[in-house]
């Protein structure tokens, strides 16, 4: 046993500081990003938000409203082929859609089967699974980028700097950084297993940066000022789930509640969702996520409007002209938790 002393934060712990900036205004702050992956060689420009692919946030609804906007979605993996075929042939906004699996034998042969018929439509893929750390994964993506030089692969997750650099020698070109900080996750209240996910993404950023690959935080944002803070630790993308849920484009059910209209959101890996995809919770495993009723939002417009603003916002406070900009701008301060919520509601 052993007890790493080093401080590790959460988006909670910190504040960016201010900084003296030339800008006058925060339409003067561009927040769109191009990149060129390192695997795939392919070039990408937008804004670098992806609605995870969580079967509420991960929907063909969400792809089209976020397209408008640049930003993108990780469609989720419970769609059959025709539905993805009929998605994919559709013609494209400017925003990559992620077509999202996870690494057993029908998964490989079902994106192989869409694939060879969707073609270049499908640049993008995301390959997912809880638990980042296994010879399994690393297997699957050195077989999966053997057989498909250019698709821009983005798979994990995982937290530390030595994992992430494994999975871009095997052949990712965007990994995903979290485990534990979901808003819907109970993996560390389940399994005691976890990692502050600021630190995450400072971490394994650097080590990915090291490679000239990139990451992408996933969980644990719940205000547009997290986000500032991800890109601000070195995140080159950031996912969402609790964000984008509760809107019009997640498909679930409005209910009503004490007179309150509310949706459905649950964990991918809860009871709710196990029952719903795989028959039941199987007896070896505990449901790792919860189920939880959100306020109901309608169109995602607004909220896309409010995280953009934030960032923004952002980077106009420490004279970021561009969101390239703005981890080399940021100097976060630590905060008591205490004193955190008292700037957080001004
Ligand atoms: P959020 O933005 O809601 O904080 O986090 C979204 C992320 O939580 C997802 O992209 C995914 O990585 C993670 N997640 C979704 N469902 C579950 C679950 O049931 N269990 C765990 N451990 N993580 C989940």
């Amino acid at each position: 046993m052993r007890i790493e002393q080093d401080m590790k934060l959460d988006f909670k712990d910190v504040l960016i500081r201010p900084k003296r900036s030339t800008l006058t205004s925060r339409s003067e702050v561009d927040i769109s990003r191009d990149y060129v992956f390192l695997h795939s060689k392919r070039k990408y420009q937008g804004i670098p938000i992806i609605a995870s692919n969580m079967d509420a946030t991960g929907t063909f609804d969400m792809a089209r409203a976020l397209a408008a906007h640049q930003l993108s979605v990780a469609l989720h993996k419970y769609y059959d082929e025709a539905e993805l075929l009929a998605f994919f042939a559709e013609p494209s906004g400017s925003s990559a859609s992620f077509y999202s699996m996870g690494i057993t034998l029908p998964d490989y042969e079902k994106f192989r089967r869409v694939k060879e018929q969707a073609g270049d439509k499908i640049e993008y893929v995301c390959v997912d699974v809880a638990n980042g750390y296994t010879k399994a994964l690393v297997g699957f993506i050195q077989k999966l980028r053997s057989a498909y030089p250019d698709i821009t692969l983005m798979a994990g997750n995982v937290v530390t700097g030595e994992m992430t650099e494994e999975l871009i020698l095997d052949g990712v070109d965007i990994v995903k950084v979290g485990i534990g900080p979901g808003s819907v996750c109970t993996t560390r209240r389940v399994s005691g297993v976890g990692y502050p996910q600021l630190s995450a993404i400072i971490e394994c950023a650097d080590a990915a940066h090291g490679l000239h690959g990139l990451i992408c935080a996933d969980g644990g944002c719940t205000s547009p000022g997290d986000l500032a803070k991800a890109f601000g630790a070195g995140a080159d993308f950031v996912m969402l789930g609790g964000m984008l849920a509760g809107h019009d484009e997640c498909g679930s059910d409005i209910v009503e509640q004490d007179g309150m209209l509310k949706m459905r959101f649950y964990g991918m890996s809860s009871r709710e969702a196990m029952e719903k995809y795989a028959g039941g919770v199987a007896d070896y495993r505990a449901a790792e996520g919860k189920d939880v009723l959100l306020d109901y939002r309608g169109p995602v417009e607004n909220t896309v409007q409010e995280i953009l603003g934030g960032v923004r916002s952002a980077c106009t406070y420490v004279g970021a002209r561009k969101l390239k900009e703005l981890s080399k701008r940021t100097t976060f301060i630590r905060v008591t938790q205490q004193l955190n919520e008292v700037f957080g509601s001004n």
